[in-house]
This record gives structure tokens, C-alpha cells and sequence, in this order.
């Protein structure tokens, strides 16, 4: 996003971290805020509209994931549907000590339910990543045990962007008899989702990551599959997840969803153009750089290190032009320890404390790279 006042300019182009959120969105969701207050379980008819937006909102985040309505239970965004997965499904068998399989570049969400419920008693195990940060369908393969109750592997990496082979995890998963979950956080709303292709049994999502409002969120839970409520209460969201419905944000959640589903490939063109400029500008001007991640990467998504630096320099040189990108996943800034994620990937220790992440969005322009291209090249050659 490109936004202009009338002292300065500022690119921002960490996306990953959150997006600004869609102004149709926005707008629905005061208007909701304002007209309807009424709470959607009452009675009378004053309820009734903010029931039908409750439905129609399912219907259309089922829509975008291939999905069914009654799969898909809102939440307060990823964390929880994090938690919720993992958690859930131990919790009734802990006294047999069961296994969680996930892999070392999850989001802390995961890893630390994952630690949450070993200090409980589970086991977990952690399946390792090649240099490019994916996961080897055959390691889970012959990591799977008799005690393992839930594999959860993310769609899609917050800090390099890659995208792991989600269908055959799945496959192996349920070949033996597991639940699969996958944090699609970073997916949803930018790559294809098809829920019933993939074969997941659980998929958390939320909507600041996909240009809805914060705080909002859903798991989807395939339709048969057992699991624990995770708030106890009145009776909402299919007796799952109680607590008066967010309306405004959940509307405004499906509107964000549907209006970056429609606009997908478009978007994904755009952003793909943006990496290529930023790319092209750094070796022309012959920075010395590795880019993190495979091919299959999230588009718009670049995680770069630079030889011999220190990324959060980088990402203060940045600031000072106006310029926001991430050094590692937002919930790492300010650390200036190397990420599990990239230490995970083995990258080059000449690289790796070198790097900064620069996350592209819907907002951004092939201008906006360029500009971030030569602010980057310069404060390299300066170095
Ligand atoms: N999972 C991934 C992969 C993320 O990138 C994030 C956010 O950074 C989360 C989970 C947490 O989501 P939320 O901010 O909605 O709690």
C-alpha cells in the first residue's frame, strides 16, 4: 500500500505481517456496526438481518475454500484457530500420552500449543525442512506412531513464503489413520484453497491476513470430525465456539475473502511483477543476495539475506525512508537471534543475519518496488 499525507510517502510492504484492510470491507463493517446492534440470537425481529449476514457470510467463506457452511466456525483469527486444532484433539486421550507431529518452521501459535501440551504429557515431534523450507512427505511417513493423534503442517510460511505439499501430507496422514491439520493462515485469500482437493480435516484462517479486519478468524472442521468445543458457553457456532457473534467483523471477513478470491490471479500477476522489479533493481546494481524459499512461494512474497549484514539495520535504514518490511515473522521483531524458521533452513551464516522480508500486497505498485529496490541498494553500497 502506497499511502500519501502531506509530509511524506510511506510504502508499506510488509503484508505479511498484516493487511491494510479492503475499503468495502471497512465501510460494511460500520454500517453493520451502526445499524445493527441488535444481538443476532435474540428473537425478535430486529435480529433477524443479522442472522441472514451470519448465514450468507458462511456461505461465502465455504465458497472460497470449497467448503461446507456447517465446516466453517468462526474464531478470533489464527491463534486460536491454532490452538483450538491441537489443543482439541488431545486433551480427552492425555492420560495415554499421545503424539503431535508439526513441522520447525510453524508459527509459534502451533509451536507453542504444540509446547503446551507436552508440558501436559504429550510427545511432539518436528519434522525437519530442506534448504528451500519444505517438508519431505516421506519423513512423516516413517515418523507416524501408534500414539500419534494430529499432524499439523502450515500451507504456507510466514517469513520465506513456501508453500508445503499439503495434499500428500494429508494423504499419508489419514492413510494412518490421523487427524491433519494445516495453518493456512498465510494462504487464505492468496493462493487457490480447496479444502475437499487437499484432504485436510482442519484449516485455520484469518481475515487481517487477507485484507479483512483484525481479530476475526475461522477454522474450518471437516463435517463428521469429532473435536472439543473450545469456549463453552451459549450455544453459538454449532455449540463450538460460544460467545455472541463479532457480526460486523465476520461480514466484513467474507466480503475481503470473496473480493481477493475473485481478484486472485490479477493480484497474483501484479505481485509476482513487483518481485521481479525489486530483483532485477539489486542485481543491477550487483548487491550480493540469496532469495530464501523455493519457487513455489507465496506471491508478492520475498525473503531476502544479505551478505555480511545485519537485517534489522536493514529494516531501520528502511524506516528512515519511509519504507516498512519485516526482518524475520512480525512476533520475532525486535529479536535479533536468528528465526527458527531460517535456522531450520540451514541458510549460509555469512547470509543469514542478513535478512529482511519484504511482503508485496494488493496496495503495492511496480513503482513501489523500484523504490524499494534502489533505498535497498543504496544503504547496501553505503554498508
Ligand atoms: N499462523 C501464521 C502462519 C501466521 O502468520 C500468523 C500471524 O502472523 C498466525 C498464525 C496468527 O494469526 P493471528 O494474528 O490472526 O492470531
Amino acid at each position: 500500500m502506497t499511502a500519501a499525507n502531506s509530509l511524506n510517502k510511506i510504502i508499506y510492504a510488509d503484508n505479511a505481517a498484516t493487511t491494510p484492510i479492503d475499503e468495502d470491507a471497512l465501510n460494511l463493517m460500520i454500517e453493520l456496526q451502526r445499524k445493527f446492534f441488535a444481538n443476532p440470537s435474540s428473537a425478535y425481529k430486529l435480529s433477524r438481518p443479522l442472522k441472514k449476514v451470519l448465514l450468507e457470510s458462511r456461505e461465502k467463506i465455504a465458497a472460497c475454500i470449497n467448503a461446507e457452511p456447517n465446516e466453517i466456525i468462526f474464531t478470533s483469527g489464527g491463534t486460536e484457530s491454532n490452538n483450538w486444532a491441537i489443543k482439541s484433539s488431545v486433551l480427552e486421550i492425555l492420560s495415554e500420552r499421545p503424539n503431535i507431529i508439526t513441522s520447525a518452521i510453524e508459527h509459534k501459535a502451533i509451536l507453542n500449543s504444540c509446547a503446551a501440551m507436552k508440558n501436559l504429557g504429550c510427545t511432539v515431534t518436528k519434522l525437519s525442512v530442506d534448504k528451500i523450507g519444505a517438508v519431505n512427505p516421506d519423513d512423516l511417513r516413517k515418523k507416524i506412531l501408534t500414539k500419534t493423534k494430529i499432524i499439523s503442517v502450515m500451507l504456507a510460511n510466514n517469513e520465506v513464503g513456501t508453500i508445503q505439499p499439503i495434499k500428500s501430507l494429508a494423504e499419508i496422514s489419514h492413510a494412518a489413520g490421523k487427524i491433519f491439520h494445516t495453518d493456512a493462515v498465510q494462504a487464505v485469500g492468496h493462493i487457490p484453497i480447496d479444502v475437499k482437493f487437499f484432504g485436510v480435516d482442519m484449516l485455520s484462517a484469518s481475515a487481517h491476513k487477507f485484507n479483512g479486519p483484525k481479530g476475526i478468524g475461522f477454522l474450518y472442521i471437516r463435517d463428521g470430525l469429532k473435536i472439543l468445543p473450545y469456549l463453552d458457553g451459549g450455544g453459538q457456532e454449532f455449540n463450538l465456539r460460544a460467545g455472541t457473534e463479532n457480526i460486523p467483523a465476520i461480514a466484513a471477513m467474507a466480503l475481503a475473502l470473496e473480493k481477493n478470491c475473485r481478484d486472485m490471479q490479477k493480484t497474483a500477476e501484479k505481485l509476482s511483477a513487483c518481485t521481479k522489479n525489486l530483483i532485477d533493481s539489486l542485481r543491477q546494481n550487483k548487491i550480493n543476495f540469496i532469495i530464501n524459499g523455493g519457487e513455489d512461494r507465496l506471491p508478492g512474497h520475498l525473503s531476502l539475506s544479505f551478505k555480511d549484514c545485519v537485517g534489522e539495520t536493514l529494516m531501520h535504514r528502511l524506516d528512515l525512508k519511509n519504507i516498512c518490511v519485516a526482518t524475520g515473522s512480525a512476533c520475532d521483531a525486535g529479536q535479533t537471534k536468528i528465526s527458527h524458521v531460517l535456522k531450520a533452513m540451514k541458510i549460509p551464516e555469512d547470509y543469514v543475519r542478513g535478512t529482511i522480508r519484504i511482503t508485496f500486497g494488493k496496495g503495492n505498485s511496480e513503482d513501489d518496488a523500484k523504490i524499494i529496490g534502489n533505498n535497498l541498494s543504496k544503504i547496501l553500497q553505503k554498508k
